[in-house]
């Protein structure tokens, strides 16, 4: 069953060929047997799925089931559930059980997903290896040396091995993009204010968007019809309209314009990673497209501006996680500053910590104007130069990260160095606008991710045209050996 998409899940599921709660099992035996290697998951929850399960078989016979209902799914662990551990991938929140559903889980819960687990990721969710998880690496199945990308990794581990037919991720920066490159699934990263962040633990605010990681275009659509819509308990999601992304997955492309961003393709990209691209263009050609060459010319500072307002707003962000109000107390603390010390010096993980003191250094007094004044004007200019591309063109294509999957240690003593990997995707986020992996190819047996960003609030769009490739190809439909 576990080789099956959601669309054939559900009709499964519909057609009385099996229960929720028997694929339920197959999912939590398949977790149980094979993520010891992968680390993938934080929590599974076991009896809540067969629970959920059930109740999902139940509304079958009734006839009120959905089309995602008694459908497994793993979420990131960086979704609060009530009454279920959510750790966010450090020991700050090790014990911290969540008194509420972020709005996300409770649009699955009732769309009548069965929820198998919490998925591991980068401490609050920074990093592009998953190696900053307090709770340890996540492999990658493709190759178990390899990283399987960050900070989404435990959730595109989980559904490239088919430990989940689904996932939920985060993307600050690229972290649902780039693990979905990496691990070989399609991921998207909707527009800003599409998703609710309401109970989703926040890292950067201006920048931070939940989305969907799924093994196809057609399955991420299906989540996404349950996971988008407006929310008044998040101030800035957008009130606006769900179309049923579904809907639209067959149109022709004939005639779509793809703009190919010179700066994409310049030094830095693996050259194996540029041939795959490449391909996949040529590919799209054939299909009726038609490729136009663009500039982006502020891409070079995409890096440098991410990390100043990034660093600045996790450095707001986690002044929560005191000790007092939620996360890890240490031991016996003597006074106030003690405690508030201890506590977060204790809590947090390396990489966390050099952020929070960056991002307070660039919002100290006198150095504002400087570095959080200054990336808010570079963002602009970034945000313009998409503006301005999409004039002329429908979407714009590039690879997702600028190598396949790096091994686990190669990066981890050269922070700037990985920043990098983010290079293509950072972007993105800094102008709110959609964006989405597929899988394209391998280099080394390792995956290649293909990026498809779109303007704003065109998450159709992009389903469809990565759909119709899924259609041409079956790169999305490999699968890691050992997996199967
Ligand atoms: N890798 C980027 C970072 O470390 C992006 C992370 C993300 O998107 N959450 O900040």
């Amino acid at each position: 069953m576990h080789d099956k998409n959601v669309a054939e899940l559900s009709a499964g599921l519909k057609n009385g060929d099996f229960s929720s709660e028997e694929l339920t099992r197959v999912y939590l035996n398949r977790i149980e047997s094979l993520d010891k290697d992968l680390n993938s998951f934080i929590s599974v929850t076991a009896e809540q799925a067969l629970a959920a399960a059930r109740i999902a078989d139940q509304q079958y016979k009734s006839g009120t089931a959905g089309p995602l209902t008694g459908i497994p799914i793993a979420q990131k662990d960086i979704f609060c559930i009530q009454g279920v551990r959510t750790s966010c991938g450090s020991k700050m929140l090790a014990n911290f059980i969540a008194p509420y559903d972020a709005t996300v889980v409770t649009r699955l819960n009732e769309a009548g997903m069965v929820m198998l687990g919490k998925t591991n990721m980068d401490e609050f969710a920074m990093g592009s290896s998953n190696e900053n998880s307090f709770y340890g690496a996540v492999k990658n199945p493709w190759d178990l040396l390899a990283v399987p990308g960050g900070s989404s990794g435990g959730s595109a581990s989980a559904v490239a091995a088919q430990l989940a037919p689904v996932a939920t991720g985060t993307d600050t920066g690229g972290s649902i993009r780039q693990p979905a490159s990496l691990c070989g699934i399609t991921g998207l990263k909707p527009t800003y204010g599409r998703v609710s962040r309401y109970g989703m633990i926040a890292f950067a605010s201006s920048l931070d968007q939940g989305g969907p990681m799924a093994r196809s275009a057609e399955d991420a659509a299906m989540l996404l019809n349950a996971m988008a819509g407006f929310d008044h308990h998040d101030s800035t999601s957008v009130d606006r309209e769900v179309p049923d992304y579904t809907g639209n997955l067959d149109q022709s492309i004939e005639g779509l314009r793809i703009g190919i961003p010179a700066e994409f393709f310049a030094e830095g990209l693996d050259d194996g990673v540029a041939s795959v691209i490449q391909a996949a263009l040529q590919e799209y050609e054939k299909m009726g497209a038609s490729l136009v060459d663009i500039s982006l010319p502020n891409s070079g500072l995409s890096i440098p501006t991410y990390y100043v307002v990034a660093m600045a707003e996790c450095s707001s962000n986690l002044s929560r996680f005191d000790g007092v109000r939620f996360g890890h107390r240490c031991e016996d603390p003597v006074d106030l500053e003690d405690l508030y010390k201890r506590s977060r010096g204790e809590g947090f993980g390396a990489e966390v910590k050099r952020r929070i003191m960056i991002g307070t250094y660039a919002l100290s007094a006198g150095y504002y104007d400087a570095y959080y004044l200054k990336a808010q004007q570079l963002r602009h200019l970034i945000s313009d130069d998409y503006k301005k591309a999409f004039e002329q063109v429908d979407v714009i294509m590039g690879p997702t990260a600028p190598s396949v999957a790096f091994d686990i240690g190669e990066k981890s003593d050269d922070p700037v160095s990985m920043y990098l990997s983010d290079i293509y995707t950072i972007a993105v986020n800094l102008a709110g606008l959609p964006g989405m992996s597929i899988p394209a190819g391998f280099v080394d047996n390792r995956p290649v991710g293909l990026q498809i960003i779109g303007n704003y609030f065109d998450e159709s769009r992009l389903l469809n045209i990565a759909h119709q490739f899924q259609c041409e190809t079956n790169w999305h439909k490999q699968v890691p050996p050992g997996y199967e």
